[in-house]
């Protein structure tokens, strides 16, 4: 009895893998450029398939033209569609968004969607998905509509990918390795290869699961390359031991988390836990903020300047068309003198009427591309002051603010 219940709690202990995950695989037919020769292609591909069937793995491949080699890959994009996986856009040039302009990167993407769709179309398939490639999204605001406009218009979906990985940088170390026939060099680039892939799983796991506050479902970027065929067994079977299940397209992207993708514009390439991330830290500075400069007219209207001023930083500048005021107290003195009380004063409103923040990219200790905190937020008001007896005065205000403890305070305040 004993033993059953303990068999039990082992059993609570150890639940099944059930993570969700989708595997996707970018830069088809075959992604380096180490591979002209057909045979090695094709030993490649049929490396991958096999440890995709192993592993019952349902893949989204992304095919990218450029490495398109003629009528031996078309075989191979077949045997990708004719074991069950699907195939998606993923350019046909590989061309980086934040470098290029809209049209040139939409012509490109275009051309590649109308040779895939027809490709598809031969075999009885439907074109699905889109993937951006270096996962650049667009740097601008403009890019950003141009790029999800054109996917609307066009009926693709962006896949996002939710483990962005390093995977694709041990293959060149990799063909070294086996055309030298160096052993021990090939064992270390493996190891290194899970280690890294490990390390990034578990990272943006951890983020998403933060994120969501819950168990987050996942979109694992790899590419197919000769890499692959050496690692992507020991990958799947420590996936499937970290209790991962590897499942579809259509099952990870029916969590409601893929609904709405958030847009941040972003030079670099960010997985999506990453740019939720960048938009909520966003949102939560607009809110503080916000929440600030509500705080101040309430101190401004009963009275209260030295509160009205405690949302300044100590060494924050004032500029007035009468001139500049530099530190909190002298600030705190020139708005005595010039209010030099309640009656004066009157009741002040403070409407925003545009924020900005301002982040930049880190290099996480993974090699990848990270967004940084928010550093600092400007912001553009109107203030208006009603006092009895007298016409309303009103004007603007452009405050800089960056973050102090859980909050933020002004460092500059230009008034007019
Ligand atoms: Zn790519």
């Amino acid at each position: 009895m004993l033993a059953f219940a303990l068999a039990g709690l082992l059993a609570a202990a150890a639940p099944p893998p059930d993570r969700p995950l989708l595997v996707t695989v970018d830069d088809l037919p075959v992604a380096s450029r180490f591979h002209e020769d057909p045979a090695e292609r094709r030993r490649i591909t049929d490396g991958l398939l096999a440890v995709l069937v192993k592993h019952r793995v349902r893949a989204v491949g992304f095919v990218t033209w450029a490495n398109f080699r003629g009528t031996s890959d078309q075989e191979l994009l077949d045997d990708w569609l004719n074991q069950g996986h699907e195939l998606g856009n993923h350019s046909d040039r590989h061309l980086n968004l934040t470098s290029s302009d809209a049209g040139t990167w939409i012509a490109d993407v275009e051309s590649a969607r109308a040779r895939l769709d027809g490709f598809l179309r031969a075999r009885g398939r439907r074109l699905r998905f889109f993937r951006f490639p270096f996962l650049r999204e667009g740097d601008s605001e403009a890019k950003l509509d141009a790029a999800r406009g054109w996917l609307a218009r066009s009926g693709q979906r962006n896949l996002p990918v939710t483990i962005d990985d390093q995977d694709w940088s041990f293959e060149e170390p990799w063909v070294r390795a086996q055309r030298a026939g160096d052993a021990t060099a090939l064992a270390r680039v493996a190891e290194d290869y899970l280690a890294a892939l490990r390390l990034s799983v578990r990272h943006h796991e951890a983020n998403g699961d933060r994120l969501l506050g819950r168990q987050s479902p996942q979109v694992l970027l790899l590419h197919a390359n000769a890499v692959g065929v050496g690692c992507w067994d020991r990958l799947f079977t420590w996936l499937e031991e970290a209790g991962h299940r590897f499942a579809s397209a259509d099952e990870v992207l029916a969590d409601p988390v893929f609904s709405e993708l958030p847009r941040v514009p972003a030079t670099h390439g960010f997985g999506l836990w990453d740019r939720l991330s960048v938009a909520r830290r966003e949102a939560l500075a607009r809110e503080q903020i916000a929440q600030l400069l509500t705080t101040q007219a309430e101190a401004w209207t009963r009275g209260d300047l030295e509160a009205f001023c405690s949302a300044y930083a100590e060494d924050a500048s004032f500029v007035a068309p009468t001139g500049l005021t530099r530190n909190r107290q002298e600030i705190l003195e020139r708005y005595r003198r010039r209010y030099p009380g309640r009656e004066a004063m009157g009741a002040l409103t403070l409407e925003v009427l545009e924020t900005r923040a301002a982040w930049g990219t880190e290099v996480s200790l993974l090699g990848d591309a990270a967004p940084s905190r928010v550093h600092a937020v400007s912001v553009v008001a109107r203030w208006t002051l009603r006092r009895p007896g007298q016409p309303d005065a009103s004007g603007l205000t452009l405050l800089v603010l960056r973050p102090r403890g859980e909050g933020w305070e002004i460092v500059q305040d230009a008034s007019m």
